[in-house]
């Protein structure tokens, strides 16, 4: 389903500028080959960086805790189609640093269309597209005008349930604020009720990849040197150099570009000597990271609508509630994909597969009728108990500036740098927010010599 459509503005400042530096010169005298720099993990942020650097000359390697880069771009190939675990789509596909790259890593894609969509309510009913419709406007009218309501302390929800008390409890409404709100944001009890609309959108269509998302990272991958399941645990950084710990070993680099997830930040896993600047406490703390988990059933016949989504409206909020059509882009198999956000997201982290697949189909067989099959496979995913990311991505919690995005990208000293979706304030949470905060950090060392 396509990210904040009610936002349409774009930053023209952001494909400007330094963003786009692509040639290294040594101004100040300084070869880059003398320099050495180490980017801590290899998700976009850590080789979009590594990337450019490299072509800018500098000793470049990256230190990775899993065996794989990607990170959150994660593609489960165990089954006879991809399974994109972290992003699928490219969100807006006009501008987007993403479109060029799929295109020359030969990530193929299919453009997904929210129109082609059937919605079921409770026992079955269809529900008919013009109330789905006027509902739907009537939504994107209401959080449109809700920006300037709430207050800095005041959850999203909150604010929600007192300004429209008769639509908390309906369904539908439910429906869109948990995939049109809560899949692209957090938890609405958490939600930030002022900068809940933050962030900027690409224009175009959106397209989910169709030979796994993690095409694009072992395009971005090929030439870089990574030492994979390489966990940082320290940084110290109160010296001329920066020494890293990791696995028991020290290494010095000149520059360090961290660009591990806000969970890993948020739950301490790397001690930083000295301790990191207040402000950048401050934010790691504030910002959010949201729960988002997807699973993908597979069944040896397809018994469902020839439509690309197939919509939900359970009683509870962020359970199971729309289903992608997977055989609209992956023909051999029978194949649909389903969420769970926020606190049922977490839920499910310690739910046995059975139990999972019990409860989703037990929405399909609402739909569909109690002769169904149990699907031949299942693939799941537990973001939030993850060690290498704990959580999905970042988002505007209660007491989130938008600041704080920028202090979590501030450089130190001029040596220890931070990348990471976190930190991109236009564009955070997405995988085109963390491939542009690797080149604006590569961009800033490159400025140094
Ligand atoms: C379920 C889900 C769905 C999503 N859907 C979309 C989508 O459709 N479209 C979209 O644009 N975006 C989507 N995203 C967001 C997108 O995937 C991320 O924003 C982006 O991939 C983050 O990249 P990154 O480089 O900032 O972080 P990561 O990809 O997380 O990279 C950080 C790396 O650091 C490593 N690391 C962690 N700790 C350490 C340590 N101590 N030492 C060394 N290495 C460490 C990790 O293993 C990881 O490889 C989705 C994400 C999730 C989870």
């Amino acid at each position: 389903m396509k990210r904040r459509i009610f936002l349409k503005s774009i930053p023209a400042s952001l494909l400007a500028s330094s963003y786009w530096t692509t040639a290294c010169q040594a101004e100040n005298g300084i070869n880059p080959a003398d320099k050495t720099v180490i980017v801590i993990g290899a998700g976009i942020s850590g080789l979009a960086a590594a990337q450019k650097l490299q072509e800018a000359g500098f000793k470049v390697s990256i230190l990775e805790a899993q065996d794989k880069v990607g990170g959150r771009v994660r593609t489960n190939r165990s089954l006879a189609i991809p399974f994109d675990e972290g992003a699928s789509w490219i969100h807006g596909i006009d501008g987007n640093p993403i479109t060029t790259l799929a295109q020359e890593a030969g990530m193929t894609t299919f453009q997904t269309l929210d129109e082609s969509m059937k919605s079921y309510d409770i026992g079955g009913i269809t529900r008919k597209t013009s109330t789905y419709d006027s509902a739907e406007d009537e939504f994107y009218t209401v959080l449109g005008s809700m920006m300037k309501k709430g207050s800095d302390s005041q959850s999203f929800e909150q604010v929600f349930n007192q300004l429209y008390p008769e639509k908390k409890n309906d369904r539908l409404w439910k429906f869109f604020l948990s995939t049109y709100l809560t899949f692209d944001t957090g938890d609405l009890n958490t939600l930030s009720s002022t900068l809940y609309n933050e962030g900027e959108v690409f224009e175009g269509v959106e397209k989910i990849a169709t030979n796994g998302y993690d095409t694009v990272a072992t395009y971005l991958a090929k030439n870089l040197s990574v030492s994979f399941n390489q966990r940082v645990s320290a940084i110290d950084y109160s010296g001329a150099t920066v020494n890293i710990t990791h696995n028991n070993t020290v290494t010095p680099a000149d520059f360090v570009i961290v660009t591990v997830p806000l969970g890993v930040l948020k739950n301490n896993k790397i001690v930083f000597t000295p301790s990191l600047p207040s402000a950048k406490q401050t934010a790691i703390q504030k910002i959010g990271m949201n729960c988002v988990n997807k699973f993908l059933l597979t069944w040896e016949t397809a018994f469902w609508d020839d439509v690309q989504y197939i919509s939900y409206t359970p009683e509870l909020r962020d359970k199971f509630n729309y289903f992608v059509n997977v055989k609209k882009f992956q023909p051999t198999t029978n194949a649909l994909m389903t969420f769970a956000y926020a606190d049922y997201g977490w839920q499910t982290e310690t739910m046995t597969d059975p139990q999972v697949t019990s409860e989703i189909m037990g929405h399909l067989r609402d739909i569909y009728g109690s002769s169904i099959p149990n699907p031949t496979r299942l693939l799941r995913t537990r973001w939030s108990t993850n060690e290498n990311s704990f959580g999905a991505y970042s988002y505007t919690a209660v007491g989130t500036e938008m600041r704080h995005f920028e202090d979590l990208a501030e450089e130190i000293d001029n040596k220890l740098f931070f990348g990471g979706e976190h930190t991109e304030v236009d564009y955070f949470s997405t995988a085109h927010g963390a491939y542009l905060s690797g080149i604006r950090e590569a961009d800033k060392i490159i400025a140094l010599l």
